[in-house]
């Protein structure tokens, strides 16, 4: 049976690039640190603003991950060694980009004993001591369920933990294939409990062949796990290996579930088609004075 034709991007996703010359000088401060960005690993829709901005969210321990998500453009494979002075260089590249707010991911490490949490306190660490009056914030793997993984990141002192679900349970096998649902949920909680002043985030992506009243499902989960910033953003296709868009969410369904979100008790929603996980993190990040 033939596939059907892709859909056509809506007007709502496409990007105006910016005149600005700042873009490229943040990729080439990036280059020049050898840093990584899932801005440019992920083919981010936002890159050209979020860079023109001088914002972007590094990408530590390397750029294979040893997952394979089928949304993700990461590749897969064996992972680089972890670099000692990588958590220098990022601290640095927060000076030159004079970042207020930082946004740090990693690849998923399921080679490392520790999943690369030390790893991740030292970055946090480095940006701390170099950089009191900035805040961070975190995005981890799920450590394959590890609470006391967990626990090192947290120990580190981030003010916002943010952990994805990236999409609805039904879809994991296809979508998420070496993540657990619940386990996810659990890491979230754990979060939480570790840490009660703690900002805990997660968020999905529409577009996969969910439904809207799966999305509201998961949006339930998100607060009962003790969410307070929920980000839902359409999923947009890296390549044409990666799933087709099954549907483009109008904008107005988004300030539905935006709203949904909102009557449950869930502080911060954010929800439009081109959010990410990290887009305008700063928003929702405690201000430096009242921490
Ligand atoms: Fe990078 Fe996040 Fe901006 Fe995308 S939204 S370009 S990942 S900072
Ligand atoms: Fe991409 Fe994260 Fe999945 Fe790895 S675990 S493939 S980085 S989404």
């Amino acid at each position: 049976m033939p596939s059907r034709p892709a859909l056509r991007i809506p007007p709502w996703l496409r990007v105006k690039l910016p005149a600005s010359g700042r873009c490229s000088g943040t990729a080439r401060l990036l280059a020049d640190l050898r840093l990584n960005t899932v801005c440019q690993s992920a083919r981010c829709p936002n890159t050209w603003e979020c860079f023109g901005a001088s914002v972007a969210t590094f990408l530590i321990m390397g750029r294979t991950c040893t997952r394979g998500c089928a949304f993700c453009n990461i590749e897969g494979g064996r992972p680089e060694p972890l670099q000692a002075d990588e958590p220098g260089r990022i601290s640095e590249a927060v000076r030159r980009l004079g970042l207020s707010h930082v946004v740090v991911t990693s690849v998923t490490r399921d080679d490392l004993p520790d999943g690369g949490a030390a790893h991740f306190a030292a970055v946090l660490r480095a940006i701390k001591a170099d950089h009191p009056g900035t805040t961070t914030e975190v995005l981890t793997p799920d450590f394959g369920g590890d609470c006391a993984a967990l626990a090192v990141v947290l120990a580190a002192g981030p003010d916002v933990f943010n952990h994805n679900l990236e999409t609805v349970p039904r879809l994991y096998p296809a979508i998420r294939p070496q993540a657990d649902y619940a386990q996810s949920l659990d890491v979230l909680r754990a979060a939480r409990d570790i840490s009660p002043g703690l900002r805990v985030k997660s968020g999905i992506m529409v577009g996969l062949g969910e439904t809207n009243e799966e999305v509201r499902d998961v949006i339930r989960d998100l607060h009962d796990a003790g969410c307070d910033i929920v980000t839902v953003g359409q999923y947009m296709r890296p390549s044409m290996a990666h799933p087709e868009v099954e549907r483009y969410v109008r904008p107005e369904v988004f300030e539905e579930y935006a709203a949904f979100g909102r009557s449950l008790g869930v502080p911060h929603m954010f929800c439009a088609p081109l959010v990410r996980s990290s887009y305008n993190a700063a928003l929702f990040a405690p201000k430096a004075e009242d921490l």
